[in-house]
């Protein structure tokens, strides 16, 4: 693609969160590059978010300074909402507005039940679901103001089953929740909300807990670069982008495939009869509940209303 052609950012204000290092740290470097001021927020903690070093978040300021771009670093608690709000702040004192935000700050606190406490619960929804939450409201104002805001947020596939990490799981489901709600309010507005699910080799994936997937260290040097960060990148980069007309949806990206995780519905079974339904009925339809033929995707509540309704009638 030529420059003509490209994707720009320029005059545009972007936030990234937890950037010093991993995908954040490859996202900010993108949105850098094609012309975005970035505030490059980080805190610098342990993968568990134990410790605070601002190394990370200055280390990748300097990357983008080396290159040309233009980039402060932010080293505020996404974990608190004191925190999400001076980061804003941040953004606003130093470029003078707020465009894009992404989400990516995260914390991976291996437990299941019943070893994952109240304090590893709190901690987790802290950072991945308060954070997302606070720093969002946060540039809500900005973005509202200015008819114009581009916001993502991350998830994680690791929604579809994660007992050893069950707090992460329970955190990242609820953004699922959040982006597909906040996404019908923001249309209006000129924002659109999205959300992504990554895949790529980075410190969480060290963790010689995680099931069913092989450690860094251990990992084939191939597979490794087969799954580098800056692989997921360019679809938060086609999500902040002012041409980008998707809301409300959840991508996948990861090892060089995008894809779109969506939530859809069985037609099911319907009782038409004039008596009440039983368990027994419920058991003997249970494979016409599941039956995958004629699903459906509504793209919002309003849809799905609409298909109730429809069987209602
Ligand atoms: P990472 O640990 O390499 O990077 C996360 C960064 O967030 C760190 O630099 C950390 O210091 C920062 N951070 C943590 N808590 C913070 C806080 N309270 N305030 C500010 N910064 C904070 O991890 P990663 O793999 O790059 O993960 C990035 C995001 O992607 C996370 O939300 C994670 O859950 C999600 N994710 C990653 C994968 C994957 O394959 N790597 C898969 C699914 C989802």
């Amino acid at each position: 693609m030529n420059a003509k052609n490209e994707h720009r950012f320029d005059g545009r204000v972007a936030i990234v969160t937890g950037a010093g290092r991993g995908l954040g740290r490859a996202h900010a470097l993108l949105l850098a590059q094609r012309g975005a001021k970035v505030v490059v927020n980080d805190l610098g903690g342990s993968k568990e978010g134990e410790g605070v070093d601002a190394s990370p978040a200055t280390d990748a300021v300097n990357e983008i300074l080396a290159a040309g771009g233009v980039a402060v670093a932010d080293t505020n608690n996404v974990g608190s909402e004191a925190g999400c709000h001076a980061l804003v702040e941040t953004a606003v004192r130093e470029f003078g507005r707020i465009d894009i935000v992404v989400n990516n700050a995260g914390i991976s606190r291996w437990a299941a039940f019943p070893e994952a406490d109240a304090e590893n619960l709190e901690r987790t929804l802290d950072v991945h679901l308060r954070g997302t939450w606070h720093t969002t409201r946060a540039a809500w104002p900005h973005m509202e103001k200015q008819g114009y805001g581009r916001i993502i947020t991350t998830t994680s596939t690791g929604m579809l089953g994660l007992p050893e990490n069950l707090a992460y799981a329970t955190a990242k489901g609820a953004l699922i929740g959040f982006t597909r709600s906040l996404a019908v309010s923001a249309a209006p507005k000129g924002i659109l909300v999205n959300c992504i699910a990554p895949n790529a080799v980075t410190r969480p994936s060290e963790s010689a807990k995680k099931p069913n997937i092989v450690t860094d260290s251990k990992m084939d040097p191939e597979l490794l670069k087969a799954m580098q960060t800056d692989l997921v990148s360019p679809l938060v980069g086609y999500l902040a982008h002012e041409s980008c007309t998707v809301n409300g949806e959840i991508l996948v990206a990861g090892a060089k495939r995008f894809g779109r995780w969506f939530l859809g519905f069985t037609q099911g079974w319907l009782d038409d009869t004039d008596s009440m339904p039983t368990i027994e009925e419920v058991a003997g339809h249970w494979n016409e509940i599941n039956d995958l033929e004629g699903f459906y995707v509504p793209r919002n509540l309003n849809e799905w209303s609409a298909n109730f309704m429809g069987h209602l009638a």
